[in-house]
């Protein structure tokens, strides 16, 4: 079935994000850290800078969170 892929490289996967994305994850685990940023029901998704901080702060099990601010 050809369907149009939108994962252009290096973007960020959450929907009505565009910023560059740095990296990837499972989707089900970002989903369930930030409920409130949609991805697609892909396998992996890729996350920018900012998603990544956001699901950082809800996972933060065995790393400690980062204190700068970046
Ligand atoms: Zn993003």
């Amino acid at each position: 079935m050809a369907r149009k892929r939108t994962d252009k490289e290096g973007e960020c996967d959450v929907i009505g994000c565009s910023k560059p994305g740095l990296r990837s994850l499972a989707a089900k685990r970002f989903s369930s850290a930030v409920p409130d940023a949609q991805v697609p029901g892909s396998r992996r998704v890729r996350v920018c800078k900012d998603h990544y901080k956001k699901y950082r702060k809800k996972t933060k099990r065995d790393r400690k969170l980062e204190r700068l601010d970046w």
